[in-house]
């Protein structure tokens, strides 16, 4: 295979020397495309495309500006956070003075500046916010967020939205995602390829050592250091209430998670470590958010152009490593039956019978295909446990310190559903087993 050269200086200057070679794809047939794709009415139809950004971040700003330089005029973001000073060295739509300012405005105010034509307009919110009349308007989703949560929430709804009937209910999604020098861009064609739901399992759950972990056999320099939050901290109140910020509060947890450690021959707990485990930070590295950025934008290229094959129908998913030396792959993922946003099976739940409802309602909490934080259950159409409203909570309370099979009088083969209300639109459902 030969190497590639090249990749530089476009001839000329001014505007149109900045779209000559865009304009090779758009107005050329090749290959995967046809002349129809290439027509002046494609192109116009190209020209009021709508696409949505979710993220004005480390992801967001590299989106939004490779996608106005790919052509693509009328831009929507949305983003509720505001820049902090730590964002600069990667966020290089922000300066100093923006400090305090919402993100999708002086991201969208930053890109329209330079890349005349592009229309940009921000929305300072949560995507929870809108409703499907509003996502309804887009031709395709991007998605560069650091939440899980959020992404799940989007995916639910696209797929909700999808109308049989009527094609352009079917909005592409495209979903990159970085930690450290790891990264990922998947595209998700709604109810026809598998969804971020199918491959929540992907996801280690962050916080997902069992509490038992932490006191009993600590593996990891993680664990020793989640034990001095948790457990540590509280047995010994060294200060009257943790502040994450305060040196000397992360220095006694330092010390803790060390002494813990060392007894455990366990290796690597460092000061920066438990203030990453602390604030839960996942450390961000510009050039890999620029890698999985340029990525997502060229599978929104592709499926705006039909110039290549874009991912998704067949491989859905790049995963890139930078860890040790650099590797990507592409790989297929299947959509799963049961799937609680596409699928339509329920799935097996294996429970131990002597279980207390509450902790089966933690296990939901840690199981990498639920990651629920807040569930509320009903076991053949009765409720078991409601987190709201308040009233109802009250009354099913007492069921949480009762066992599933001699408390609650649960059996093998009894339909159970969950809910949680960060995903409103969703109910997991399941058949459940004796272990
Ligand atoms: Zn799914």
């Amino acid at each position: 295979m030969a190497a590639i050269s090249g990749g530089g200086g476009g001839g000329g200057t001014g505007a149109a020397s900045r779209w000559h070679y865009l304009d090779q794809i758009r107005r050329n047939p090749g290959p995967f495309n046809e002349d129809s794709d290439v027509s002046d009415e494609a192109l116009a139809a190209w020209d009021k495309a709508k696409v949505l950004v979710i993220g004005a971040g480390g992801l967001g700003c590299e989106i939004l500006k490779n996608l106005a330089l790919s052509g693509f005029k009328d831009i929507h973001v949305i983003d509720m956070d505001t820049i902090d000073i730590s964002n600069l060295n990667r966020q290089f739509l922000f300066r100093k003075d923006d400090v305090g300012k919402f993100k999708a405005e002086v991201a969208a105010a930053f890109v329209e500046k330079r890349v005349n034509g592009v229309k940009i307009t921000p929305h300072n919110c949560r995507i929870q916010e809108f409703d499907e009349d509003f996502y309804m308007q887009f031709q395709i989703v991007v998605c560069g967020l650091d939440s899980i949560d959020a992404r799940r929430w989007i995916n639910a709804t696209l797929v909700n939205m999808v109308d049989m009937e009527n094609q352009d209910s079917l909005k592409p999604l495209i979903d990159g995602g970085t930690e450290g020098f790891k990264g990922q861009t998947r595209v998700i064609f709604p109810t026809i390829t598998p969804c971020i739901e199918c491959q929540l399992d992907l996801y280690t759950p962050r916080a997902a050592v069992p509490l038992c972990t932490l006191a009993t056999i600590p593996r990891q320099p993680e664990h020793c250091i989640e034990w001095a939050h948790i457990i540590a901290w509280d047995q010994e109140k060294p200060f009257p209430s943790l502040d994450k910020d305060d040196p000397e509060h992360i220095t006694w947890l330092y010390q803790k998670a060390s002494a813990r450690a060392q007894e455990f021959g366990i290796a690597g707990v460092t000061y920066s470590l438990t203030q990453g485990v602390v604030k839960n930070i996942i450390p961000a590295i510009a050039s890999t958010n620029a890698i999985i950025a340029a990525s997502c934008c060229n599978e929104a290229l592709k499926i705006a152009t039909n110039a290549a094959p874009a991912l998704g129908f067949e491989e859905s998913y790049m995963m890139y490593s930078g860890d040790d030396s650099i590797y990507t792959s592409t790989f297929r993922y299947d959509k799963k039956d049961d799937c609680a946003v596409c699928g339509n099976l329920a799935k097996p739940l294996a429970v131990d019978p002597a279980w207390t409802l509450q902790e089966l309602l933690d296990s939901f909490a840690v199981k990498p295909d639920l990651q629920l934080k807040k569930p509320s259950i009903r076991a053949e159409g009765k409720t078991l446990y409601m987190q709201f409203p308040p009233g109802i909570e009250e009354q099913t309370r007492p069921n949480l310190d009762k066992t599933l099979k001699d408390g609650l009088g649960l059996e093998p083969g009894f339909e159970i559903a969950v809910t949680d209300p960060s995903f409103p639109a969703l109910t997991f459902q399941f058949i459940l087993k004796f272990a």
